[in-house]
């Protein structure tokens, strides 16, 4: 794929908030979180291309065809993307596009983000040489299609956003947080963003945050199997943990973190399959919690990052630097949560943690800062 074109769903982000994009699309962060994960659970349908398109000069009784998962780019736009679903019939072409969640009461019948890109959709079918003039977003949970015109303020406000999401992919410095936004609490990168926190130190106000913090939402679990001779299998999107062939416990697929084995316990490679699908790692300890082995989908994006972190791992002087950083960013933060939670009720502690982080500022040896 050519690098230089953006992903239509990197510009939704843009939409919805400059800084996600920054994250996601500039530096590769993703967390997983349970919307992300429902949200492939609703693409799995769509995501396996097939289908077809109809041809522009199918005679005129031939019926409707759909086409899934349909890849478009165009160097024109500067865009790529996959599309859900392609309705078309006689040169016209209706993009589909599958939405987790329930069609939301707002007079345009959906977001910005949304509408922006199906609205990129259809300006990819145009360029494909059909006719495009409105998209359809499909809820999954209110299984409701939302058609939505493709008229000229959208068009405009679409390739504004591209324009915009180039601007902000080739600044040197990540766009400020949103302020005191609502979408930050469902935002799954929240954690590493920190708007509150960032916002504070940007201002340099001397108040307190008025909000409660938001730490990411993880609604999925771990799931420990210590079971001797239970097996782990999978029916449909459910784990279904066995043991003498009778089911004594399950777990849904969405709501699972990581699964711990403790001693023997077998998972068939079907359900190994479904696991690393969903980057849910696998972590094979003794009977006592020894770690002995990780299962893990091979990870394949972010080639940069890694690189990078092998080259700071063969550099001793980086690789104290960066773990002294991290050590200390620690402690400070939770300090900072002491602090703004207890206040002088726990002035002995805050006291004992400044001392701390003194130590831990001043240590050159890697295992003084394993111990402190
Ligand atoms: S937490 Fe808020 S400001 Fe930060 S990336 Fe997410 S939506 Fe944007």
């Amino acid at each position: 794929m050519d690098e230089s074109l953006l992903p239509i769903r990197m510009i939704n982000e843009a939409t919805y908030c400059r800084r996600l994009f920054w994250l996601e699309h500039v530096t590769k962060q993703f967390v997983e979180s349970h919307d992300t994960r429902d949200g492939s659970r609703i693409h799995a349908r769509v995501d396996k291309p097939g289908g077809r398109l109809a041809k522009r000069d199918e005679p005129a009784d031939d019926p409707p065809a759909v086409a899934r998962s349909v890849t478009l780019s165009s160097s024109t736009l500067g865009i790529v993307g996959r599309i859900d679903l392609v309705e078309s019939a006689h040169g016209v072409a209706t993009p589909v596009d599958y939405k987790r969640g329930s069609a939301p009461h707002t007079p345009l019948g959906a977001w910005d983000p949304e509408r922006v890109q199906l609205c990129l959709q259809g300006l990819l079918l145009r360029e494909a040489g059909f006719e495009s003039d409105e998209g359809v977003l499909y809820y999954a949970e209110s299984r409701k299609r939302v058609t939505i015109a493709f008229d000229d303020d959208l068009i405009d406000l679409a390739l504004r956003a591209i324009v915009d999401a180039r601007a902000i992919s080739q600044a040197t410095t990540i766009p400020a947080p949103l302020t005191d936004s609502p979408k930050c609490p469902r935002c799954s990168l929240v954690g590493i963003c920190l708007p509150d926190e960032t916002n504070l130190l940007r201002a340099e106000r001397s108040g307190t945050v008025h909000r409660t913090l938001t730490p990411p939402a993880d609604d999925a679990l771990p799931l420990y199997i210590v079971t001797q001779g239970a097996t782990v299998g999978k029916s449909d999107e459910v784990l279904e943990i066995r043991k003498d062939g009778a089911v004594i416990d399950s777990a849904r697929l969405l709501e699972v973190s990581h699964i711990s084995i403790f001693g023997n316990a077998q998972v068939s490679s079907q359900a190994l399959r479904a696991i690393a699908d969903r980057g849910i790692p696998v972590f094979y300890l003794s009977f006592g919690g020894w770690l002995s082995a990780i299962c893990h989908a091979p990870v394949s994006h972010s080639l940069d990052a890694r690189m990078a972190q092998h080259r700071a791992f063969a550099d001793s002087e980086a690789t104290q630097r960066l773990s002294r950083g991290f050590v200390e960013g620690k402690v400070r933060n939770q300090r900072t949560i002491m602090r703004r939670q207890l206040g002088d009720r726990a002035a002995v502690e805050l006291q004992q943690m400044s001392l701390l982080i003194d130590r831990i500022v001043r240590a050159n040896d890697p295992d003084v800062l394993l111990g402190l």
